[in-house]
């Protein structure tokens, strides 16, 4: 392991992480771990992105969507993680991360969505996933805070939750302790190519950081990084997520439990903060928070639990998902001898950030990708991609 000491040294970095994000924060720190010279460069503070709106859903049965079951299993996979990763993140960091497994309530709150649910039920009883069907009347036995015309509801114990700032600033942490070295205030503005391979980055200062390895996890704005040649390039956009915190009595929470409609969720924190969201818009990188957003979000958020009006609105934020144009994950060695992936975690970033990190680990270190991220490389998108040994791809 690097030690603070080595952190000084002049050699250059082995690797540089561009954005600290979730995703850059964890692959750092976790390439810090296994010995790697490590700078982690963001353009202005850590996890001001999507991280920091993020609800912090561990959800990869709520997100189980139909022909998506390479997802679902990366999902599942992450999530049985979360426990472990955790732990020793925050045994690293001395910092908790609000991990709560407090499971999921799906509700449906008229006959069309119970016949939605119904058929997401079937669908997630058929890939064997934990999901329980509850009548309304259970569904309020549960969470009395429901509104009375609930008329059923997925039960879930595998959807849990974890607090995405707090999560931030434990990677931060856990990476400077390992040895890696954190730049804020300094965006990338190029990647630096050298024939067919990496080598390195210039700062929008000017100065150059040499690195034989580039790890590109800077969101949504990915895909725009000046240098790499556009074969080299992978698309990203930006889907717009407006998301409420609302804060109530921490000692007397609305809900126990992470609580969702077809139209909005809602996530109860153990201090009574409670996270609205979220709204999907494609309106490439627009940022704000609209009237309209919010309307809906309470609306919905009314709805189900009609509690909230009595909440006090503490923030209203939108962030920037980072998505592919198949909404997965593109993580994997790129077309350049060097160049890394991390990003278009679109609605899973929290849930996939530890399992990215050690998936980024294994390529910079080993030039091995593991089998569950087989179906997210980069290659899928065609391009002249180098030829790397993969565990168990093809
Ligand atoms: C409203 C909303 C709710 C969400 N809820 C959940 C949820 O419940 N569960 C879940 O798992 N996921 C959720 N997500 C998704 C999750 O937030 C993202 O998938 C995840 O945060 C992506 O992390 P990231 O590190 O890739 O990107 P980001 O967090 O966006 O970080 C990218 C970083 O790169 C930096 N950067 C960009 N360009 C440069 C450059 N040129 N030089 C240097 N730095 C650069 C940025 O400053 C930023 O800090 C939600 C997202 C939104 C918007």
């Amino acid at each position: 392991m690097v030690t603070p000491k080595q952190r000084m040294s002049p050699d250059p970095p082995d690797v540089v992480v561009v954005g600290a994000g979730a995703i850059g924060l964890a692959s750092g720190w976790r390439l810090a771990q296994r010995g790697m010279r490590t700078v982690v460069v963001d353009g202005g503070e850590p996890a001001r992105g999507a991280t920091h709106v993020a609800a912090g859903m561990l959800a990869p049965v709520n997100e189980a969507h139909f022909g998506e079951q390479e997802l679902l299993t990366l999902n599942l996979e992450a999530a049985r993680a979360y426990p472990g990763f955790i732990a020793e993140l925050e045994r690293e960091a001395g910092v908790d991360v609000g991990y709560r497994p407090c499971g999921t309530l799906t509700v449906a709150l008229d006959r069309d969505q119970a016949e939605l649910l119904r058929r997401l039920h079937r669908f997630q009883v058929s890939l064997g996933l934990e999901a329980e069907w509850l009548s309304g009347r259970d569904c309020r036995r549960l969470e009395p805070a429901l509104a009375p015309r609930v008329v059923g509801g997925i039960r879930s114990s595998v959807d849990h939750q974890v607090r995405p700032r707090a999560l931030a600033l434990a990677l931060a942490t856990a990476f400077e302790r390992a040895g890696g070295e954190l730049r804020t205030g300094s965006a990338v503005s190029s990647v630096t190519v050298d024939g067919d391979r990496v080598a390195g980055i210039v700062l929008d200062s000017g100065e150059p950081i040499a690195a034989a390895h580039v790890v590109v996890a800077a969101g949504w704005q990915s895909g725009s990084l000046s240098g790499l040649p556009a074969e080299a390039r992978v698309a990203v956009r930006p889907v717009k997520g407006q998301i409420l915190r609302l804060r109530g009595d921490g000692g007397k929470p609305l809900l126990e439990r992470v609580v969702r409609t077809p139209e909005v969720y809602l996530v109860p924190r153990a201090d009574g903060e409670l996270v609205v969201g979220a709204t999907v818009e494609e309106r490439g990188a627009d940022a704000a928070v609209t009237a309209g957003g919010v309307l809906e979000l309470l609306r919905a958020a009314y709805e189900a639990v009609p509690g909230v009006t009595e909440l006090e609105l503490v923030e209203a934020s939108a962030g920037l998902r980072p998505a592919s144009p198949d909404n997965r994950p593109i993580v994997g060695a790129g077309a350049l001898e060097g160049l890394v992936w991390a990003t278009a975690h679109w609605r899973n970033g929290i849930l996939l950030a530890g399992v990215t990190a050690d998936a980024v680990a294994d390529v910079v270190q080993a030039g091995e990708r593991p089998e569950s991220f087989r179906a997210f490389g980069p290659e899928r998108f065609g391009g002249a991609v180098r030829q790397l040994t993969e565990t168990g791809a093809g």
